[in-house]
C-alpha cells in the first residue's frame, strides 16, 4: 500500500493536515496542532485506506504492520518509555476519527499498555497505585467492551458494588440509596487504590467468563485488537446509521490514532475538558465549554458526572468551580490556543483538552457543531472580524438548519406551568408525550405521536430514538454531553441535565422535583409514560402539558446574511401559494413571486362544492356553464386577493388539475342536496357518480385531460384570471399572470387549451380595450413531456417542472403507498435518499436536464422553473443550478432555506468552474 502511517510529535507532523481524506478530521487536527507548536501529546495516524483495506480483506496489511512497529519504535523514542516496560511504561489511546465528525459514534480506548506488571510499575513510578489502576480498570472496560465484544453494563455492575462497599465503609447508609444517588455520594474519584487493585481483577474475571479467554496481557495484542477494533467500528450500527442520516459515504472510512496518554486522573491538578471557541448554542463569543478535576477521557461528555463550567460567571455556577478559578494559568494558555487555532482555521472550533499536573495539552480540534441561530450569528461576526468573506459566510451556515430559526417558539403569553429548568443544550420548543427509551420513542413517533425522549442521559444507541422523538431531556450531562451535541446537530430541542429530574426506567417515570420561588422544594411530580411536557431548548425550561406555539423571528444577523445570499443567487426564489396568506408569509420570507399557485383546493369551500359537484355531474355543456357560472366570481375574488398581496410579482397559476373523482359526492345527504338544486332524480346522480369512479385516478382523468373533455372548465378559470388581472390593473398594481396546464404530454394538447385561453383572452380586455398581457405554459410531470419537450416548446413559454408527479412517474412509485418500501429502500441504501424528499438526480434529474435542454432549443428564452417539493430541498437545489434553471419555488416557509442554498449552489458552481472547489 501506499505510505499509510504518519507520525507526529516534537513540533513536526508527517502527515498533510489539509488531507482529512487520509488522516480522518482527528489526526489532521493532531497533524496541525503539533505543526503550530501547540501542545500534543506525540502519536502516529493509520489512514483511512487501511480501514477500507481491512474490512474488505478482514486483515492489516503486512506492510502496514511493519509500519505501524516502526511508528510505535517511533514513539517509544520520543517518550523515554516503551509499550510494556514496567520500568518505563508507555501508554497509549487508540483513537478513531473519520473525515467528517461523527461524535461518540466510533469506538476509542484509553491506557492500552497496561498488564498487571506495567500497572505496579506505574504506581511505583508515579508514586500514586489509586491512579495506576483507576487507570487499568477503565482500560479493562474499554478493551473488552471495543475490542472484545464484552457488554459495558458488567463492569459498571462491578464499579457499582465497589462503590456500595466504600460507602458502607464511610458509615453511609446505602440501604437508602438507588444506584444514581450512590453514584453522587461515592464519586469515581473516591474509590481507592485497593478497592480499585481488586476491581481489575474482577474486571478480568468478567472477560474471562464472557470470552472464555484471559484479558490479553501482551501489550501488543493489545494493540492490534484495538486497531482492528477501531476499524472495525466503522461500520457498528449507530456509525452506519448516523452517516446515513447525515449523508457521509460508506467507503470513507475512518482512520485510527495512537498517541501516548496523558493523564488526567493524576489528581486535584489534573483535568479533563472540552471547550467551544463560542458558546455554540448562541454563537456569542468567549470561551465555553466544561471541565471536570481528577477525570479522565469520557467522563466530562458522558454525563457520568456533571462537569463544571470553564469560565467564572457561567451558568451562573460558584466561582471557586471554574477553571479559570482553580486552574488560572492552564485556563488562560487554553484561552489563547483557543485564539491561535480559531483564527487559523478562520472557523469555531471544539476542543478537547486534559491537564496533567497543571500542564495543558491539547487532544483535538475540530469545526464545531453549531445550533443554527449560533452558525448565522457566527458566520456574519466573522466578516466583521475579518476573518472571513461574506461568500465564505453564506457557504458556512447549512441551509437546510436555518428553518429552527423560522420555525415557531413557545407563546410567551401562554399560561405554562414550569417543572424544571436545566441546561438549554439545543434550541427549539417542542412538546409531546414522554418516552423513557430509544426504541419507545422510535415506535410511538412512527404511530404519528410527537415524543419527548426522557433519559438520564444519552448514548450512542439511542441515536434512532433521538432522531423520532421531537425533543430531548436528560437528568444528567453538561452542554457538550452526547445528548447535547448530537441534539444540535439534528437541529432537535434538548434540555440537559434537569437535576430535579430523577428517572425510573423500571416504573417507566420521572419525578420532578419543583422549587418555589426561594430554591426550597415545593412539591414533587411524578410524571408517567405517555403524560404530555413541553421543553424549551433555548433557555432550558420543562413545563407540564403541550404549550401553544407562536411564530420567530429571526434576527438581524440573519437578516444580514440573507441578503448577502440574495447577492450571490442566480436563480430565482419563488413559493407555492394557493391564498393570499400564503401569498403574503411567502412575501414575507423574500418569495420573488408564487411558482404553484394550485387552484383545486379553491373549489372544496362549502359555497363552491356544491356548484362544481353540479358541474360534473350535468349531463351537457348548457349544464356545465350554468354551474361554472356561479364558481367565476368565486375565482376571480380568490385571484384578485393573492394577486393583490403580490404586488405585481409573477404569479404562475397551474389550472385544474385533480381528478374530477376526488370533487363526486360520497354522502347521501350531498345527493339530496344536489338532487334538489339540479332538478335531477338522486337516483340517476347516483349513477352518474359510478360512472365516474375511477381505478387509477392519478392516472385518470385529470390535468389537461378535463380541458379536453370539459373545455369550459379551464375556460372559467382564465376568464377569472385575466379578469382580475383588469381589476387590479385599474387599482395600478400591473400583474402579468403566468396561466400553467398539468400534465400535458402532447403539442396537441397545448394547442387546444391555448386556443381556450386566446378565446376569453379576446375577450377579457382592460380599459384601455387591450387585451391583458400573460404566458402560457406547461408542467413537465410525466416522462414522455421530458422526452418531447422540444415539441412542448413550440406552445409553451414556460416549463415548470413538477418533480413530485414526475418521480412518481419516472420511478413508477406511488408517492401515497410508497411509505409501505421506500424506508426499507433507503435504510438498505438500495436508494441514497428518499426520492421525494431529494431529488433522484441521476433518474428524474436527466429527464429534467434532457427537457430543458430540448425545450430551450426550441425556444431560446424558455422560462425554467421547478415547483415539486425539491424545489426547498438543498441538495436538490444544488442541482438545479447545475442544470440551468431559472427558478425554484417551494413552500413558504423553505424559502429562505431555498435562497441561501440557491446562494451556495451559484458560489459553488463558481467556484468549481473557475477551477478551485469550494469546501
Ligand atoms: P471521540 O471521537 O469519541 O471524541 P476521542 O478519540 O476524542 O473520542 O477520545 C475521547 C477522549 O479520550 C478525548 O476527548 C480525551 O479526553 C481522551 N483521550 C484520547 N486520547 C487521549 C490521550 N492520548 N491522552 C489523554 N486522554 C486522551
Ligand atoms: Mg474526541
Ligand atoms: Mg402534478
Amino acid at each position: 500500500m501506499a505510505k499509510s502511517v504518519f507520525f507526529f510529535g516534537d513540533g513536526q507532523a508527517e502527515g498533510d493536515p489539509k488531507r482529512r481524506d487520509v488522516l480522518g478530521g482527528k489526526g489532521a487536527g493532531l497533524a496541525e496542532m503539533t505543526s503550530l507548536g501547540l501542545p500534543v501529546p506525540p502519536g502516529f495516524t493509520i489512514g483511512t485506506d487501511v480501514c477500507i483495506a481491512a474490512s474488505r480483506t478482514g486483515a492489516i496489511p503486512a506492510d502496514v504492520r511493519a509500519d505501524v512497529d516502526a511508528a510505535l519504535a517511533r514513539l517509544e523514542k520520543t517518550m523515554g518509555a516503551r509499550l510494556g516496560d514496567a520500568a518505563a511504561p508507555l501508554l497509549v489511546s487508540v483513537r478513531s476519527g473519520a473525515r467528517a465528525s461523527m461524535p461518540g459514534m466510533m469506538d476509542t480506548i484509553l491506557n492500552l499498555g497496561l498488564n498487571d506488571a506495567v500497572a505496579e510499575g506505574l504506581a511505583g513510578k508515579t508514586g500514586n497505585p489509586r491512579f495506576a489502576y483507576d487507570a487499568y480498570r477503565r482500560f479493562i472496560a474499554m478493551h473488552a467492551g471495543v475490542a472484545l465484544g464484552v457488554d459495558k453494563e458488567h463492569f459498571d455492575r462491578a464499579l457499582d458494588d465497589a462503590r456500595g462497599r466504600v460507602a458502607t465503609s464511610k458509615g453511609i447508609d446505602r440501604t437508602r440509596l438507588n444506584a444514581e444517588e450512590l453514584k453522587r455520594r461515592v464519586p469515581d474519584a473516591d474509590i481507592p487504590a485497593e478497592e480499585l487493585r481488586d476491581l481489575v481483577q474482577a474486571f478480568k474475571a468478567i472477560v474471562k467468563k464472557a470470552t472464555g479467554k484471559d484479558f490479553p496481557s501482551d501489550p501488543r495484542e493489545q494493540l492490534w485488537q484495538a486497531v482492528g477494533a477501531v476499524f472495525a467500528s466503522w461500520n457498528n450500527h449507530r456509525a452506519v446509521v448516523y452517516r446515513k442520516m447525515h449523508d457521509i459515504p460508506d467507503d470513507w472510512g475512518t482512520a485510527c490514532n495512537v498517541q501516548a496518554m496523558v493523564f488526567g486522573n493524576l489528581g486535584e491538578t489534573s483535568a479533563t475538558g472540552v471547550a467551544f471557541t463560542r458558546d455554540p448554542s448562541t454563537g456569542e463569543k468567549k470561551l465555553y465549554g466544561e471541565w471536570l478535576p481528577n477525570a479522565q477521557g469520557e467522563d466530562v461528555v458522558a454525563g457520568i458526572r456533571t462537569p463544571l463550567p470553564l469560565r467564572t460567571g457561567d451558568r451562573g455556577t460558584k466561582a471557586d468551580e471554574s477553571l479559570e478559578a482553580r486552574m488560572p494559568e492552564a485556563y488562560r494558555e487554553l484561552d489563547r490556543i483557543a485564539t491561535t487555532l480559531e483564527k487559523h482555521f478562520r472557523d469555531m472550533q471544539d476542543l478537547e483538552f486534559t491537564i496533567q499536573n497543571g500542564k495543558l495539552f491539547m487532544l483535538q480540534c475540530r469545526g464545531a457543531k453549531r445550533a443554527a441561530r449560533a452558525a448565522v450569528r457566527v458566520a456574519v461576526a466573522m466578516v466583521g472580524e475579518g476573518l472571513v468573506t461574506k461568500e465564505e459566510a453564506v457557504l458556512r451556515v447549512d441551509a437546510g438548519s436555518i428553518e429552527q430559526l423560522l420555525h415557531p417558539t413557545f407563546d410567551p403569553n401562554a399560561k405554562k406551568t414550569l417543572l424544571a429548568r436545566g441546561l438549554s443544550a439545543s434550541p427549539g420548543a417542542a412538546s409531546g408525550h414522554i418516552v423513557f427509551s430509544a426504541d419507545e420513542a422510535e415506535r410511538r413517533a412512527g404511530q404519528g405521536k410527537p415524543v419527548i425522549l426522557v433519559r438520564v442521559e444519552t448514548s450512542p444507541e439511542d441515536i434512532h430514538g433521538m432522531k423520532a422523538a421531537r425533543g430531548i431531556l436528560t437528568a444528567r450531562g453538561g452542554m457538550t454531553s452526547h445528548a447535547a451535541v448530537v441534539a444540535r446537530g439534528m437541529g432537535k430541542p434538548c434540555v440537559a441535565g434537569v437535576s430535579a429530574v430523577a428517572v425510573n426506567y423500571e416504573a417507566q417515570t420521572m419525578t420532578v422535583t419543583v422549587y418555589d420561588e426561594a430554591g426550597l422544594p415545593k412539591q414533587h411530580v411524578t410524571l408517567k409514560k405517555g403524560d404530555i411536557i413541553s421543553i424549551d431548548g433555548g433557555d432550558g425550561s420543562v413545563y407540564a402539558d403541550a404549550v401553544p406555539t407562536v411564530m420567530n423571528v429571526p434576527g438581524q444577523e440573519f437578516e444580514q446574511l440573507m441578503a448577502w445570499a440574495d447577492a450571490q443567487r442566480t436563480m430565482e426564489v419563488r413559493a407555492n401559494a394557493d391564498t393570499p396568506l400564503d401569498a403574503r408569509t411567502a412575501r414575507a420570507f423574500g418569495a420573488e413571486g408564487i411558482g404553484l399557485c394550485r387552484t383545486e383546493h379553491m373549489f372544496f369551500e362549502e359555497e363552491r362544492i356544491q356548484a362544481v359537484r353540479e358541474m360534473i355531474l350535468a349531463d351537457d355543456a348548457a349544464g356545465r356553464a350554468a354551474a361554472l357560472a356561479k364558481l367565476l366570481p368565486f375565482q376571480r375574488e380568490d385571484f384578485v386577493g393573492i394577486f393583490r398581496e403580490m404586488r405585481g410579482l409573477p404569479v404562475t397559476v397551474r389550472l385544474l388539475d385533480p381528478p374530477l373523482h376526488e370533487f363526486l359526492p360520497t354522502e347521501a345527504k350531498q345527493l339530496e342536496l344536489l338532487s334538489k338544486s339540479m332538478g335531477v332524480p338522486v337516483q340517476k346522480l347516483a349513477q352518474r357518480t359510478k360512472d365516474l369512479h375511477e381505478f387509477n385516478p392519478m392516472l385518470g382523468h385529470r390535468g389537461v385531460r378535463l380541458a379536453i373533455t370539459f373545455p369550459e372548465i379551464y375556460a372559467m378559470q382564465v376568464q377569472a384570471i385575466l379578469e382580475a388581472a383588469v381589476q387590479l390593473a385599474g387599482e395600478g398594481i400591473s400583474v402579468h399572470p403566468e396561466i400553467m396546464i398539468p400534465l400535458a404530454i402532447t403539442r396537441a394538447e397545448l394547442e387546444r387549451t391555448r386556443a381556450i385561453v386566446d378565446d376569453v383572452a379576446r375577450a377579457v380586455t382592460g380599459k384601455d380595450g387591450k387585451p391583458v398581457a400573460f404566458s402560457f405554459g406547461t408542467m413537465i410531470e410525466l416522462p414522455r413531456a421530458a422526452l418531447l419537450a422540444g415539441e412542448l416548446a413550440q406552445v409553451a413559454e414556460f416549463f415548470s417542472f413538477g418533480t413530485n408527479d414526475l418521480t412518481q412517474a419516472t420511478l413508477g412509485l406511488s408517492r401515497d403507498d410508497a411509505g409501505k418500501f421506500l424506508p426499507a429502500y433507503v435504510e438498505s441504501g438500495i436508494l441514497a435518499k428518499d426520492p421525494f424528499v431529494s431529488i433522484d438526480q441521476r433518474g428524474v434529474g436527466a429527464l429534467v436536464e434532457m427537457a430543458a435542454g430540448y425545450g430551450r432549443k426550441q425556444r431560446p428564452g424558455l422560462k425554467l422553473g421547478v415547483c415539486g417539493e425539491h424545489g426547498g430541498d438543498p441538495a436538490s437545489i444544488g442541482f438545479f443550478q447545475r442544470a440551468g434553471l431559472d427558478y425554484v419555488s417551494c413552500s413558504p416557509f423553505r424559502v429562505p432555506i431555498a435562497r441561501l442554498a440557491a446562494a451556495q449552489a451559484a458560489l459553488t458552481v463558481r467556484g468549481s468552474s473557475a477551477g478551485h472547489g469550494t469546501a
